[in-house]
């Protein structure tokens, strides 16, 4: 009797109905991308980028402790020595391959000086892949855009940095 009356008054369907116009009152929740953006949680692990001190110098130290920590091999660091400072090094070519990283974040959490972030920008979808092998340059284009503010250079956060840090211009030169 009951399935009866469930037929000859379509009911089902009308529970049906009545599902669908709750919905169509309720307000959407569909972000209309890219007009309207999520805001991104603090940790947000975006695109990766290379830093500065406040006064414009690259805070890598060219010590390879990213490329080494990557599980990727995303990173590859060509370090040199500073020109008459033998005790300072720099990166002299840096380069990350973004077709492979899996954003991770273990190259910031080895590197010993901060100098690189994880930014927030995530639209990096392209056409060429090849353009998402990064050099030096743009890394540090992306750290300077996301990362305005910078921290002061180590010998204005730690007075002794330079008693320690002296050049020895006596040493022989290197023969390679
Ligand atoms: S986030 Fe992870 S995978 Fe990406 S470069 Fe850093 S260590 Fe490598
Ligand atoms: S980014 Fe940091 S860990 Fe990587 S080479 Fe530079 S100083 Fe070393």
């Amino acid at each position: 009797m009951k399935e009866l009356l469930k037929s000859v008054t379509f009911s089902e369907i009308l529970i049906g109905l009545k599902e669908t116009l709750k919905h169509l009152f309720t307000p959407a929740v569909t972000v209309q991308y890219p007009y309207e953006k999520r805001e991104l949680p603090s940790g947000y692990r975006g695109m990766l980028s290379l830093l500065r001190y406040s006064d414009g110098a690259e805070k890598c130290v060219g010590c390879d402790l990213c490329e080494a920590a990557c599980p990727s091999r995303v990173i590859t660091v060509v370090s040199a020595e500073m020109q008459g400072e033998p005790t300072k090094r720099y990166a002299k070519e840096y380069y990350m391959d973004m077709t492979r990283c899996i954003f991770c974040g273990l190259c910031v959490t080895a590197c010993p000086v901060d100098a690189l972030g994880m930014t927030k920008e995530y639209e990096w979808a392209v056409y060429d892949k090849r353009s998402l092998l990064l050099n030096k340059e743009q890394l540090l284009d992306i750290g300077d855009r996301s990362f305005p503010e910078r921290d002061r250079p180590v010998q204005d956060q730690y007075h002794n940095v330079e008693t320690f840090n002296i050049g020895r211009p006596q040493l022989p030169p290197k023969h390679c």
